[in-house]
């Protein structure tokens, strides 16, 4: 049994609750009209009175045995999952430590390090190698499956660019496409805003969308695609496959879901692809739907929350509001580029340069927001000692970043001033900045 079994459970009991609760109403209104007509006798009242009291009494016992019995059972759920978890951690443990040997003797062989073998026992070993990564493929669902229900899944969080990531996949699955003579490309711009998620997850979203577009499609292409909509970006995998009849598209995301493959080269899945990559999307905060024409292809696509970015002014007030609240020291940064007019793709630059200072500074940067040709930054705790770090830290993370949209000969400059020494309002702290000599990155 699962929680949604459960869920079911629960909604079942509220029906008789609803009926008994209903009646009380019955006849409380049928008291209300008697009393009315003037027809109200003591007899009617008392017994009118204790039905009422009889039938709440009664809807109240059924709700709390109900409650009690639905913590019983959650309590009990929550054991048999977490056995279920602990044994299949075990067992996958205790199956992958001979597979790990068994793959790499067979890689031992293939690759011809162990000696001379022909193509014909080249083509044996190489399904046998196949197998066992099958295998592994299986054991690792299997776990990720238990962990959902258990809902022990981790899942962490970061600014990531979904190009850059995308590209990665891409590269990886670039020789299983190959294979079957499909062109796999990524129309994936690379100046999307960064999003907000787990990178090994979303990894594995895609790695499990392009394998089974690579499965399902005989000849032809597959496109990754991602386009910003609202607070999301939208990922697609297209593909010119054998695509899917719309009373199936809904159920592929179900748990053990398979649809019966006509086509004997297509190699039989576990259906549980999909499902596990739906909970991973929905607990990063998206959605995953698909859109299919049998013969023709699908399209599958997927959201990811966009890393939220705020105006200057606001995030100063922020940063000055938690640092007068909590007496925390922090040091605002102000960088700034001089040729901002020769760069073309003003929004899009400005996204790249706030990911590449995010990533520099991980966790212990807030970006203050972006502002005409100024980007600030708010880093917490900062001594006057560790700004010479930070700035040749930010100088050789810029020298060496491969900026898409900027000209050769561009400049940065950057100055600062500490909260509260400086100044304890955010007037007063940029007035100060622009007092200061400037270095040049
Ligand atoms: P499986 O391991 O069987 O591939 P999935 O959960 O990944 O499990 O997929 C469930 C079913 O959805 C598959 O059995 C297949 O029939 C269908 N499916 C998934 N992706 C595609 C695709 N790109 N084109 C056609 N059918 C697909």
């Amino acid at each position: 049994m699962n929680y949604q079994s459960l869920e079911n459970k629960v909604h079942h009991t509220r029906y008789p609750i609803s009926v008994l609760f209903l009646l009380a109403l019955i006849s409380l209104a049928a008291i209300f009209i008697t009393f009315i007509q003037g027809a109200l006798s003591k007899n009617y009242l008392i017994f009118s009175f204790l039905l009422i009291s009889f039938i709440l009494i009664y809807a109240g016992w059924i709700f709390h045995s109900d409650k009690q019995g639905n913590l019983k059972l959650q309590k009990g759920l929550k054991i048999s999952n977490e056995k279920k978890r602990k044994f299949l951690s075990h067992i996958s443990h205790e199956i992958s430590t001979p597979l790990t040997s068994l793959q790499e003797s067979l890689s031992l062989v293939l690759d011809g390090s162990l000696g001379e073998i022909n193509e014909q026992q080249k083509k044996f070993l190489a399904i046998a190698c196949q197998s066992v990564k099958r295998v592994f493929r299986l054991v690792d669902e299997l776990l990720d499956v238990s962990r959902i229900e258990s809902g022990v899944i981790k899942i962490s969080p970061q600014p990531l660019n979904i190009a850059v990531l995308a590209r990665g996949v891409m590269q990886i699955m670039q020789d299983s496409a190959e294979k079957k003579g499909l062109n796999l490309i990524s129309l994936i711009p690379f100046h999307l805003p960064p999003v907000m998620v787990d990178q090994d997850r979303t990894i594995q979203i895609l790695t499990n969308l392009i394998d089974n577009s690579i499965k399902y499609t005989p000849e032809g292409k597959i496109e990754v695609v991602a386009e910003e909509k609202e607070n999301f970006l939208k990922v697609s995998v297209v593909d010119t496959g054998i695509g899917i009849l719309a009373q199936d598209t809904k159920k592929i995301f179900d748990e053990f879901y398979q649809i019966k493959q006509e086509r004997s080269d297509v190699f039989p899945g576990r259906g549980l692809g999909l499902n596990i990559i739906k909970s991973i999307v929905e607990r990063q905060g998206g959605k995953i739907w698909v859109e299919s024409e049998p013969g023709k292809g699908s399209k599958f696509t997927f959201t990811l929350p966009i890393v939220p970015s705020s105006s200057f002014q606001h995030l100063l007030d922020e940063a000055i509001r938690f640092g007068r609240e909590e007496g925390k020291m922090f040091t605002l940064f102000l960088l700034e580029t001089k040729n901002f007019e020769e760069i073309g793709q003003k929004e899009e630059f400005k996204r790249e340069l706030e990911l590449l200072l995010k990533e520099t500074m991980r966790n212990s940067i807030d970006i203050v927001g972006i502002e005409k040709d100024k980007i600030g930054m708010v880093i917490w705790h900062l001594s006057e000692e560790k700004i010479g770090f930070f700035i040749s830290r930010l100088k050789n993370r810029i020298k060496t970043h491969k900026f898409s949209q900027l000209p050769l000969k561009s400049t940065f400059k950057i100055a600062w001033a500490h909260f509260p020494e400086d100044g304890r309002s955010g007037e007063t702290l940029l007035k100060k900045i622009e007092g200061k000599r400037e270095i040049n990155l």
